[in-house]
């Protein structure tokens, strides 16, 4: 069967944003061969293409003269255990949460914390999903993909991903060669539950939890998320815009002679991680607004569009606050959204 192919496309309910621009070509694959036959048409009319999960990590600047991709390839399924592990093999195109909330049920463990992260399965690889102390590589066993340009599948191990804070090398050095098709996760039989963020602890204790499960941590989760962050059914944002830098110990010492109640997480025996939030709070960025744009009044690390926001003058605001940062702290800070 051919794939549906539509032309100038908005893609304002495909990002979380709600940015009204247009794709040249816009198209759902929900199989390998969907997949081949998008690349075969991004090949003929000599364009991009760009894989879409679920938007909610993308600032659109500009229309997209490209093919753009909806990678709805499902499925998620025990392919193997041992006496510790599950091994589970999900579509690319499932929903986060909904994989979650099955891992939850089944009680496979390791997911739990990164609870609620809009978005596809597929998208994770791609900035190592990361939230309340649980990075996807804690869980991530494999990730298989089709090259755009050679059509070859390849199973990168967990190595070959390359991944990092915020990073991979979907995102680095094969940016735009890569369609992730499938993601394999090994998640346990047994727990072991992380739940060292303050804020965690306090939820549980809320919730008068008396005895651990990844239920209630994931419930904590869910409740402390829901109450802190936009809803981008509400309010257009695609989350953290920024990365919290991770700066020197000898760079931190510097800063703390800016303001000595600058915040830090040890990551190394040489490095500390800054909440960007606070730095961007404490340049006064926090609850404002600029025509359509404005910084979260509660998190100031997500930029929200409050009606018919262009990604330009996102673009623009974000450039804004990482000058203000650099010029009252001297660090400069790195987008985590994706710009295009
Ligand atoms: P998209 O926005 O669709 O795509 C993001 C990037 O990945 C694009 O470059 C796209 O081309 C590429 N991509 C997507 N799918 C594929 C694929 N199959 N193959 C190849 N490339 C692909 N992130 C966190 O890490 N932690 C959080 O706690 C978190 N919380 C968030 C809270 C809110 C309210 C919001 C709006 C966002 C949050 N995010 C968070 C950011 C975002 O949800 C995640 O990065 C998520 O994984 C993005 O998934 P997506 O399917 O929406 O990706
Ligand atoms: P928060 O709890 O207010 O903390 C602010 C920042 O400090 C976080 O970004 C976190 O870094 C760091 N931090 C806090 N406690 C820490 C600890 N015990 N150890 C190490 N680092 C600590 O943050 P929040 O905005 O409500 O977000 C909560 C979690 O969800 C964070 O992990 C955050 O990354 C994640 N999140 C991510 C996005 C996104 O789009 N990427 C959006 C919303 C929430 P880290 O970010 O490195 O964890």
């Amino acid at each position: 069967m051919s794939i549906e192919i539509s032309e100038n496309y908005s893609l304002r309910p495909y990002n979380t944003f709600g940015i009204d621009v247009q794709a040249r070509f816009f198209t759902r694959a929900y199989s390998h061969s969907d997949l081949n036959e998008a690349i075969a048409l991004a090949k003929s009319k000599n364009l991009e293409i760009l894989v879409l999960g679920g938007g909610s990590n993308v600032l659109f600047t500009q229309d997209q003269n490209k093919v753009v991709v909806l990678n709805r390839l499902m499925g998620k399924q025990v392919e193997q255990e041992d006496e510790n592990n599950y091994f589970v093999g999900v579509g690319a195109g499932e929903n986060w949460h909904e994989f979650v909330q099955t891992a939850i049920h089944n009680n496979w463990a390791g997911i739990e914390n990164l609870s609620l992260i809009p978005g596809c399965v597929g998208a994770g690889p791609m900035q190592n999903i990361g939230a309340y102390g649980v990075e996807l590589s804690d869980v991530l066993h494999s990730v298989e993909a089709l090259n755009i340009h050679t059509n070859e599948n390849h199973v990168f191990s967990l190595n070959e991903c390359e991944l990092g804070y915020r990073e991979s090398i979907f995102k680095r050095k094969e940016k735009g060669n890569w369609i992730i098709t499938k993601v394999n996760f090994e998640l346990l039989k047994r727990p072991r539950f992380k739940v060292e963020y303050g804020a965690i602890q306090n939820e549980l204790e809320k919730m008068k939890v008396d005895i651990l499960s990844i239920e209630a941590v994931s419930q904590a989760v869910c409740q402390i998320r829901s109450s802190k962050l936009p809803d981008p059914k509400v309010l257009g944002n695609a989350g953290s815009f920024f990365k919290n830098p991770t700066i020197t110990i000898a760079q931190y010492d510097q800063l703390k002679q800016i303001d000595e109640h600058v915040p830090f997480y040890p990551v190394s025996d040489l490095e500390v991680k800054v909440p960007a939030g606070y730095l961007i709070e404490k340049c006064g960025w926090k609850g404002k607004q600029i025509g359509s744009c404005g910084v979260h009044h509660l998190q100031a690390l997500v930029l929200v569009n409050h009606g018919n926001a262009k990604g330009m003058e996102l673009k623009n605001l974000s450039e804004e606050i990482i000058q203000s940062v650099h010029e009252k702290y001297t660090i400069k800070l790195e987008r985590e959204v994706n710009l295009y």
